[in-house]
């Protein structure tokens, strides 16, 4: 492409793209299309000879425009995934443009230096120690497995990286039930196995008991284990729920153990400063995992993990090639980012995060954060004075509830196990409408609709319509779920 073809492709794209942006409120959240259809529209002949930039850029992005799922609409709120904001479209074409390596400081000065700001920026905003490590990876899985390798290292007594696991006492690991599925992930690829994870009950707040804690890892040391990580949820998957994390690091200093938190999602609330007493201890932790791509509203992909001792995160991962020639002076180290974790060629995702940072400031994600958390909490008091509904549960931005079916003809209440049913069917049915989308999450036995708000284009007339919408859709799926039952109109 020359520079002229370029500019004109761009411009293009540029404005196919913000008209896009512009119209995400009258689309529908998502797409019917399905993978056969979707098969189809991509039918053309494996590319033997060149196409043109124009024609290809803007068949291209219609191809994405009507059939994405669009998690940057004001109705979208499944899972843990955020409305992007538009700088960080652009910072990943401005990083993918210059594509400097992020791996060592000699291919990639000026990126270098921008992720270690943003990385001692997040640690400032959250109230950690800014002397800590850090790197970023593409999410929450990535910085977890991070803090796992990191706290696996530096809670052994021998080097576990030259002589692994062999032969030597069962690692296990503690965390509340209803951790994200990553800790199971890091104990298969690691070599300790899934049957090292300790699930500790948690109480009626959802937050892990410290009692059960102290008493099954003293009981896994009487057995001749080693419990080496304890990890606290601030901000669980499922409910949003905050560990007592002064509880947990004293456990673990008692116990000479890594403390962990899976901020992933919840970390950046603890910036509010209401939230203050529910976030205590969060600078006790060894490391921190967080997601900006989540709560900091960056494009996919970005996660961070925050080590306190940042020595303790390059033994981790350093190791010294001899075809690497990276080393700075005594005087001017260099940070070679490829020594701090998994990756060797490291993109810039730092760019998207900090330009974000930089556009908005702290005061605004602190306020765009706060109605998140309000609009959250509004829809469960709508909820509460709504008939047909129950509210489940409500932490930071996530509120889980059920619809509720009609009693049955002989006036008695439907059985859990068909409230269940309708519920986990209506999932499908809201998710498929392209109304609004939610997730599940199933709580005491309860399956229930769940909607996680990390969502700064959402206002409350969007949580005000999804009542009706909810009890339009349940009604529905009960009445189907019903004839069924009753073997007619099949
Ligand atoms: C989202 C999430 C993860 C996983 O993060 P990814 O970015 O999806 O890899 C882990 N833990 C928690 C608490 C999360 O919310």
């Amino acid at each position: 492409m020359t520079g002229k073809e370029f500019r004109k492709a761009g411009h293009v794209l540029i404005d196919l793209i913000a008209e896009f942006l512009d119209s995400i409120p009258h689309r529908p959240v998502t797409g019917s299309a399905t993978p056969k259809i979707l098969r189809k529209l991509l039918n053309d002949p494996i590319p033997e000879n060149g196409s043109d930039v124009l024609p290809l850029l803007s068949k291209t992005s219609e191809l994405l425009f009507e059939h994405s799922l669009l998690n940057g609409h004001p109705r979208f709120w499944g899972y843990i995934t955020s409305s992007a904001a538009p700088i960080g479209a652009l910072g990943e074409m401005l990083a993918a443009s210059v594509n400097p390596n992020a791996g060592a400081f000699a291919l990639s000065p000026i990126a270098t230096e921008i992720e270690r700001q943003t990385i001692q920026w997040l640690a400032q905003w959250i109230g950690y120690p800014s002397t800590c490590g850090g790197i970023f990876v593409s999410g929450g899985n990535m910085a977890n497995f991070v803090g796992f390798l990191a706290a696996r290292k530096n809670k052994v007594d021998w080097d576990i990286r030259k002589e692994g696991l062999r032969d030597r006492k069962q690692l296990t690991v503690y965390c509340p039930k209803g951790t994200h599925t990553w800790v199971e992930k890091a104990t298969d690829l690691f070599g300790l196995g899934t049957e090292s994870i300790r699930w500790i009950d948690t109480d009626e707040s959802q937050r892990l008991i410290a009692d059960l804690l102290s008493s099954q890892i003293e009981r896994d040391r009487k057995a001749g284990l080693h419990p080496f990580m304890v990890v606290g949820n601030g901000g669980s998957v499922s409910t949003g729920a905050v560990d007592s994390f002064p509880q947990l690091a004293r456990i673990c200093k008692a116990h000479n153990m890594w403390f962990h938190i899976d901020g992933a999602y919840g970390v950046p609330a603890c910036m509010l400063s209401e939230n203050k007493d529910l976030f205590n201890g969060l600078d006790l932790a060894d490391s921190i995992a967080l997601d900006p791509h989540k709560w900091l509203y960056s494009p996919l992909e970005a996660g961070c993990i925050l080590v306190r001792n940042k020595e303790a995160l390059h033994d981790t991962f350093n190791f010294h090639p001899e075809y690497y020639k990276f080393d700075g002076t005594d005087e001017d180290p260099v940070t070679n980012f490829h020594e701090y974790g998994l990756q060797n060629s490291r993109g810039f995702r730092a760019l998207k995060v900090w330009l974000g940072m930089k556009q908005a400031g702290r005061k605004a994600y602190v306020k765009m954060i706060r109605d998140d958390i309000g609009l959250a909490r509004s829809l469960f008091e709508i909820i509460q004075g709504t008939e047909g509904l129950e509210a489940v549960f409500n932490s930071l931005s996530i509120t889980v509830f059920r619809y509720l079916p009609t009693p049955l003809e002989n006036g008695a209440a439907p059985q859990e196990e068909y409230v269940n049913r309708l519920n986990e069917v209506l999932v499908t049915r809201l998710q498929e409408s392209g109304e609004a989308y939610l997730s599940n999450a199933v709580i005491n036995g309860k399956y229930c609709l769940r909607v996680c708000i990390v969502n700064f284009r959402t206002a409350l007339s969007d949580i005000r319509a999804l009542p009706e919408i909810v009890l339009r859709m349940g009604r529905a799926v009960d009445n189907e779920l019903r004839m069924d039952r009753r073997g007619s109109f099949r």
